[in-house]
């Protein structure tokens, strides 16, 4: 049986074998790769920024 990709519980609907998580984690796991692509995104700039200040 398929489990959850972030609790390990085991999946109940065809929906949530296909996403790999629960829907309450599938919700929470968008929300972190949301936030991590932010993060990216800051990150980026900041490298960006420090290759400006050595120049
Ligand atoms: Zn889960």
């Amino acid at each position: 049986m398929a489990a959850c990709g972030r609790c390990g519980r085991p999946l109940k609907t065809p929906e949530s074998v296909r996403d790999g998580y629960g829907p309450i984690c599938k919700r929470k796991q968008e929300e972190a790769e949301a936030e991590f692509l932010r993060i990216q995104v800051t990150i980026d700039e900041e490298l960006e920024y420090q290759k400006k200040v050595k120049r």
